[in-house]
């Protein structure tokens, strides 16, 4: 049997990770030493203010099977991760974050799953102790209001790592969607999926780059790119409302009749408050689908791509 190993093309979404790329490169080198494949390397540079770029390029200098791809600005992580599924060669792509919380020795263990005949095999954060009692509850919470509001069950702790075989990426790289929830659709797409919990590791060096605001940005986006669910329960809220308001409307004959007509302003007044507020709520729910729709019509791309060292991209 003198056949060609298999390619694995392992992606890197980085945003400001200049200390980062070179310890988790060399880590997913030593990881492949073991292995019988070829593998290749790219990494998105998304826009990043430090030296991510100029430590990536000579990266790719050095290495024959390194390869980048800059962003003309910070797209996002999840642009990013689609810019690396699209160009990637191999026959199976494992992506995982620059920071080393995702450790590439695991890649060992994903790459027996797939050869099983796995199409999908993601990963299950356990309960880190180490990780901010915050950082763990918002997770927690994000999950739950997800899957509440959306009719895909995803699992907690799942997050960006994972393996996709040719078959899926083939798929995930024709979805024309302006609006990326990666894990979502991962999720979505079905094919023979297994998870393999782990244990993360801590941020290597730099920043997270999701404070609050983005997390939250990032549930939003998560429930109303997978489903219009929130649509459904507006309708039903609305219902529910009108029919408690129809009780209203003996009271009010019944107060006239014993001659109390203009009392009740305070009730009238919270009646009228509660129901403007339901209403804006209401109105923004909508108002972020035809958000979606009007961002869909324009048809832009996910990612601009400035520069790269890929040879098939013009
Ligand atoms: N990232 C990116 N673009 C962004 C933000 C983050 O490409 O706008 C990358 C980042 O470099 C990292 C991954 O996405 O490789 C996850 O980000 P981070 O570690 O900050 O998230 P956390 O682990 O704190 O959820
Ligand atoms: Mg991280």
């Amino acid at each position: 049997m003198n056949q060609m190993p298999k390619l694995v093309s392992v992606v890197i979404p980085a945003h400001n990770e200049e200390d980062n790329i070179i310890v988790i490169v060399d880590r997913i080198e030593k990881v492949f030493e073991k292995l019988n494949y070829r593998f290749e390397v790219l990494v998105v540079d998304d826009g990043g203010t430090d030296r991510t770029l100029e430590v990536i390029e000579e990266l790719a200098r050095v290495k024959d099977n390194f390869f980048y791809i800059e962003f003309s600005r910070n797209f996002g992580h999840q642009p990013a991760l689609k810019a690396g599924l699209d160009f990637a060669k191999g026959d199976c792509v494992i992506s995982l974050d620059a920071d080393l919380q995702h450790p590439p020795e695991m890649f060992i263990q994903m790459l027996e799953k797939w050869e099983e005949g796995y199409d999908v095999v993601y990963t299950r954060r356990k309960e880190d102790k180490r990780l901010s009692y915050k950082k763990r509850k918002t997770s927690a919470y994000f999950y739950k209001l997800l899957n509440f509001l959306s009719d895909i069950e995803l699992e907690p702790g799942t997050a960006d790592f994972r393996l996709l075989d040719r078959r899926a990426i083939d798929v995930f790289k024709d979805f024309k969607e302006n609006d990326l929830f990666v894990r979502g659709l991962v999720k979505w797409l079905g094919f023979r999926q297994f998870a393999i919990d782990y244990i993360p590791e801590q941020r290597f060096a730099g920043a997270s780059k999701y404070n609050r605001s983005k997390m939250m940005r990032l549930a939003v986006h998560g429930v109303t790119s997978l489903s219009i669910k929130p649509l459904h329960m507006a309708v039903y809220l609305g219902f529910f409302f009108s029919f408690l308001s129809l009780l209203y409307i003996p009271y009010v004959i019944h107060a006239l009749c014993i001659g109390k007509g203009v009392s009740g302003w305070a009730s009238l007044i919270s009646t009228v408050a509660f129901f403007g507020g339901l209403q804006l709520i209401i109105l923004g729910i909508i108002g972020i689908y035809i958000g979606k729709m009007f961002m869909q019509t324009k048809n832009r791309p996910n990612y601009i791509i400035r520069s790269t060292n890929i040879d098939n991209i013009k």
